[in-house]
């Protein structure tokens, strides 16, 4: 099998260039043309045409396809399910905010982590995603578009932390100057609460914002909906979310979903709210996006007003997120099930209460 070469740092290539007799210059050269979206090494026509044939040799570029694209009618977030080279699928969304193009990118095949709300863990976990098929979401979309990717957020499907290595060394490219340069501050990392590994992630003291899937305040609850708590309880996570913030000087931002009768409970908002105390942080109220295979519903709309109002009143900025793509099945792992399934005609489906978000 040859080398993934667009999965290297442009130290990394440098180096192997240099191995092969080349000039200094020839790393950085090769490694711009990769985050450009060169599909092969002929296309890199200012190299000498030998050593493009020796780099076919030893390296190959992945090139995703496009197996399935979406565009919302309604706010024109356009949704992609790109192949891979082995064949497997995954999902990115691209969104159109005041504050620039925004692209959500999948960290894996498929998720291992069960959260019971989330149509991306269904199947289980396929595999992991390589640093370059992170980056080919980021690229490629931005290229087939059309347009300048100025924020990314890795809250597709998958647990990013679960894939830790690729996921640091993805940002490093990323965040490249000789490559797209998105700076660490444009960048979101969502986890459904490793806290170990928020550990990990603190001691690079990047940048990015944190944001952490916390969707229950009490253990009870958020055991019901997401295993992940029941090997770091909701104390222990919020605990590492307190040295992560410590360590970085960066706030985090909590997710909550709001599902009807299992985390949207009064008593639930002022848990949620003492517990967070002391800790600078944001909530985004998420209101539950259907998922056909869950009995999950969404809550009310004065259930998600209430739940905000509590917090605010304590202290805690809470927001509801404006859902974006809903007649796109646009979130989480719903198309690629679509796709699963061979179901030939995406048709949304969604509750009538959200339709024009906030
Ligand atoms: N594994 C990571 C990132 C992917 S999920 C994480 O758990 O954070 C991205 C976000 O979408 C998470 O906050 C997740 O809990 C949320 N989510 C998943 N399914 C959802 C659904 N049906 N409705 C609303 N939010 C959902």
């Amino acid at each position: 099998m040859k080398q993934d070469i667009k999965s290297m740092t442009l130290q990394e290539l440098t180096e192997a260039l240099r191995a092969m007799g080349q000039p200094a210059f020839r790393g950085r050269q090769v490694f711009t043309w990769l985050h450009r979206g060169a599909p092969s090494f002929e296309a890199m026509t200012d190299l000498p045409k030998a050593l493009r044939s020796r780099l076919d040799e030893e390296f190959r570029i992945t090139v995703p396809k496009v197996a399935r694209k979406q565009r919302s009618a309604r706010d024109g977030t356009v949704k992609y399910l790109w192949e891979l080279s082995d064949g497997n699928c995954v999902e990115t969304v691209l969104m159109h905010y005041r504050h620039g193009n925004t692209v959500c990118i999948s960290s894996e095949v498929g998720c291992p982590m069960g959260c019971r709300f989330c149509a991306s863990t269904l199947g289980g976990l396929v595999r992991r995603l390589a640093p370059s098929e992170l980056l080919d979401q980021v690229l490629f979309t931005g290229l087939d578009a059309g347009e300048e990717i100025s924020n990314v957020v890795l809250m597709g499907i998958g647990e990013p932390l679960d894939n830790f290595d690729n996921v640091l060394r993805f940002l490093e490219l990323v965040n490249s100057p000789d490559g797209l340069n998105i700076g660490m501050r444009h960048i979101s990392l969502s986890t459904c609460g490793l806290a170990d590994r928020i550990d990990a992630l603190a001691e690079h003291r990047l940048q990015l914002t944190l944001s952490v899937s916390l969707h229950a305040p009490d253990d009870e609850s958020r055991s019901a909906i997401m295993p992940v708590n029941r090997r770091y309880p909701v104390d222990m996570l919020l605990a590492a979310c307190r040295r992560y913030f410590e360590k970085t000087g960066r706030r985090v931002t909590f997710e909550y979903t709001m599902i009807d009768g299992v985390s949207d409970r009064e008593e639930q908002a002022q848990l949620l709210a003492s517990k967070l105390r002391g800790l600078a942080a944001h909530v985004n109220l998420i209101p539950l996006n259907r998922v056909a295979e869950s009995p999950l519903r969404p809550s009310s709309r004065p259930a998600v007003a209430r739940f905000q109002q509590i917090l605010e009143a304590h202290g805690i900025p809470a927001t509801v997120r404006r859902s974006l793509g809903g007649d796109i099945d646009a979130s989480c792992g719903q198309l690629r099930r679509r796709y699963l399934r061979e179901e030939p005609d995406p048709q949304a489906k969604e509750d009538p209460q959200w339709k024009h978000g906030d």
